[in-house]
């Protein structure tokens, strides 16, 4: 297992951790500053730099991708709907070779309407169904552009507004039935936040091995949680056994980026060089 107690070699910063402190193009700048020499920025905040000065930015300061967030949200109530979907991931997609990604990351959605507060209908085995095509599409795009794409499942709380995926298990499940030769092409990112809960979680790490682990997250889980969405900690501040976990992907042949992702109320109010300089430190000491 690689050790990061002497350096952050390995960290990336999933820019949504700073995201209400301050613009991608200044979050670049900071991470640079301190030699961190990854990102995984969202899609709306690259818009709002510019996708061109985004990775000239990128090349200047030599800082790659650990991933690109994001693509999925398939399921919708008609069929323009679903052809919208997948428009948007093909934009996904050459963005995200613009900048250079390793992988798309797939949130994948679930009841049309749900993440505003009204379902359009209950039926989460047809959400499934069209999850499953829209990324057996996507793929093939995804193939020409040499862009791996990675399913994220999410924590079953998130199971009716942000993703029906909600375990390794089921990801992995889905990547042997479209992806039978394990080309790389699709795969997992494993978010601890999402599925450190999961009695079959060692054991699928394992099963996914190389081919399948594309991107690892790391953040930690509170007692208690006071928000769904909102209220991620720090490593080292929860309940996750983050460095076991990180063995787990090690052992399986993981050897990327480890991506601190928090979405968090209270480490948005917390000064972004503060947050940044915790995140360096709690990834030597926790991760
Ligand atoms: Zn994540």
């Amino acid at each position: 297992m690689r050790d990061f107690s002497q350096n952050h070699e390995w960290l990336s910063i999933n820019t949504a951790t700073l995201r209400k402190q301050w613009r991608l193009d200044r979050i670049v700048d900071a991470c640079a500053q301190r030699g961190i020499r990854a990102i995984a920025p969202w899609r709306d905040q690259v818009a709002a730099v510019g996708l061109q000065p985004l990775a000239q930015r990128l090349r200047d300061h030599g800082i790659v991708l650990s991933g690109y967030c994001r693509g999925g949200f398939f399921p919708a109530a008609d069929a323009a709907g679903l052809r919208a979907a997948l428009d948007d991931n093909r934009r996904a997609i050459d963005e995200a070779c613009t900048l250079g990604a390793p992988c798309l990351v797939l949130v994948v959605g679930s009841l049309p309407g749900a993440l505003d507060g009204k379902p359009l209908h209950r039926d989460i085995a047809r959400a499934r169904a069209e999850v499953r095509d829209g990324i057996a599409a996507t793929l093939e795009v995804a193939r020409r552009a040499n862009l791996p794409l990675a399913i994220e499942p999410l924590h079953p709380m998130q199971a009716a507004e942000r993703a029906c995926i909600n375990t390794l298990e089921q990801a992995l499940d889905l990547c042997d039935e479209l992806d039978p030769a394990r080309s790389g092409a699709l795969g997992v990112a494993v978010d601890l936040y999402h599925v450190w809960w999961d009695p079959k979680l060692a054991q699928q790490i394992a099963r996914a091995g190389r081919a399948r682990l594309l991107a690892f997250h790391v953040c930690d889980w509170l007692t208690p949680t006071r928000d769904l969405l909102n209220d991620r900690g720090m490593m080292g501040d929860g309940v996750i056994e983050i460095h076991k976990a990180r063995g787990w992907v090690e052992d399986a042949g993981y050897a990327g980026f480890s991506e601190v992702e928090i979405f968090s109320e209270h480490w948005w109010s917390r000064p972004g060089d503060e947050v940044l300089d915790t995140c360096i430190a709690r990834h030597r000491s926790v991760v």
